[in-house]
């Protein structure tokens, strides 16, 4: 039996202070105590369901973890002020001074900068790898290793992890695996699949509406107690703690994300198909000349597809600004950075999302200067979109064709 994250979020029933269908939201930083013993059994962490202090936790927090933490199969879950809380507090807790990160080298901009750039800092190493092949990955652990970091669809390439093989090496050197799982919530279920813990940036896919920040961690209660702690948790003391308001609104998208995603991956699926036929370099994993499409295929939650994010290469910067504006004129989408919203996003990862990554390594990796990454929006009628994505390629003398229709 497959396992079914959006009716495991469907399952959940919440009551409001008044009987309202919805949780009622907390509007506190902080909580009266009856007796001045429990205030200190709570500080201590033994008084459960007693709340303190709103950084620490809240009951809007919690709803909203505990959905996220039922759609990744996971014990629980925190959630965090933005995806990079979520993933700079996670790995400030597995990792002290000293230790090794083994990473993808593929991966979102900021994470890469932190690994990169904050990470030698605090004598913390990391080794980027091509997280694709395997070997290389378990050549790259040494005896002081701690993680191994990965996303499942990176970014901005879209390579998959092979997520199966890499919690086997995980665990017979005896690390954790961490995914971020922001590309395909739903789709792919890491922790199933052997992930040690799941990371979200909540902004994308899973909010959907492009009005905030926010992130998750979802793992066993003893690493999320372990986050938490007031002594030594980096969740309570880094402060990367969202509000309840925040909270309480993306508890009540998260409930539509199974319909969205399956748009997502349906129109995404629609123009691949139709951009490679037009003779585009298009990569979509699930496109079968994507080279871990049959990867991808055995690791999927049937019914999401294979999401909502596609590039293709048009061949210089010059040509891919020219068409992001047209395609935005035409009012085809947004020049912008992020993903996971109604209308399609569009921007050139090596001069934006992925800036942080200086220019060799970016070609190393194949980040070409002509990398269009697109998001697919919602739309309600995809081939008309085609049509007129087309139109704009033919106009910058990008495409000669005819489009191709099927009707
Ligand atoms: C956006 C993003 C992040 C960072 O999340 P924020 O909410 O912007 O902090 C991390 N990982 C991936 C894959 C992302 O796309």
């Amino acid at each position: 039996m497959s396992f079914k994250p959006a009716n495991n979020i469907q399952d959940l029933q919440y009551f409001g202070e008044f009987g309202g269908v919805n949780p009622s939201i907390s509007d506190s930083s902080t909580y009266t105590f009856l007796s001045a013993k429990t205030m200190f059994d709570t500080f201590e962490g033994n008084a459960d369901g007693c709340y303190l202090y709103s950084r620490h936790s809240s009951p809007s927090n919690l709803y909203l973890g505990e959905a996220l933490a039922a759609m990744e199969g996971t014990e629980t879950a925190n959630v965090s002020s933005s995806g990079m809380g979520a993933i700079t507090t996670t790995l400030m807790q597995l990792c002290h001074a000293g230790d090794h990160i083994v990473s993808s080298r593929t991966i979102y901009g900021g994470t890469f900068a932190f690994l990169k750039n904050f990470g030698p800092r605090l004598n913390i190493e990391t080794s980027f790898v091509n997280i694709t092949d395997l070997k290389q990955v378990e050549a790259s652990i040494n005896k002081n290793t701690k993680v191994i970091f990965c996303e499942t669809v990176s970014n901005p390439l879209l390579e998959v992890a092979d997520i199966k093989g890499l919690a086997k090496i995980a665990k017979k050197h005896q690390l954790k695996l961490i995914v971020d799982n922001t590309f395909s919530p739903l789709s792919i279920s890491p922790k199933v699949l052997g992930a040690d813990v799941v990371i979200h940036s909540l902004t994308k896919f899973i909010n959907g509406s492009s009005d905030t920040v926010g992130g998750v961690v979802c793992g066993t209660q003893e690493f999320i107690d372990e986050l938490r702690n007031v002594n030594d948790g980096a969740a309570m003391l880094f402060g990367s703690t969202m509000d309840s308001l925040r909270a309480a609104s993306i508890l009540k998208n998260l409930r539509t994300l199974h319909i969205r995603i399956q748009q997502h991956s349906k129109n995404a699926m629609y123009l691949a198909e139709k951009f490679e036929a037009d003779g585009l370099k298009t990569v979509y994993p699930g496109l079968k000349s994507h080279p871990s499409h049959e990867l991808y295929k055995s690791m999927i939650n049937e019914q999401y597809g294979f999401g909502g994010m596609l590039t293709i290469d048009v061949g210089s910067s010059e040509k891919a600004n020219e068409l992001m504006e047209l395609m935005q004129h035409k009012n085809l989408g947004y020049l912008a950075v992020s993903l996971g919203f109604y209308k399609t996003l569009f921007s050139a990862p090596g001069s934006s999302t992925s800036s942080e990554i200086p220019e060799k390594e970016q070609e190393a990796m194949g980040l070409t200067d002509g990398l269009i990454r697109f998001s697919i929006g919602l739309d309600a009628d995809i081939e008309r979109t085609y049509r007129t994505m087309h139109q704009c390629m033919v106009d910058l003398k990008i495409l000669i064709k005819e489009p191709h229709l099927t009707s």
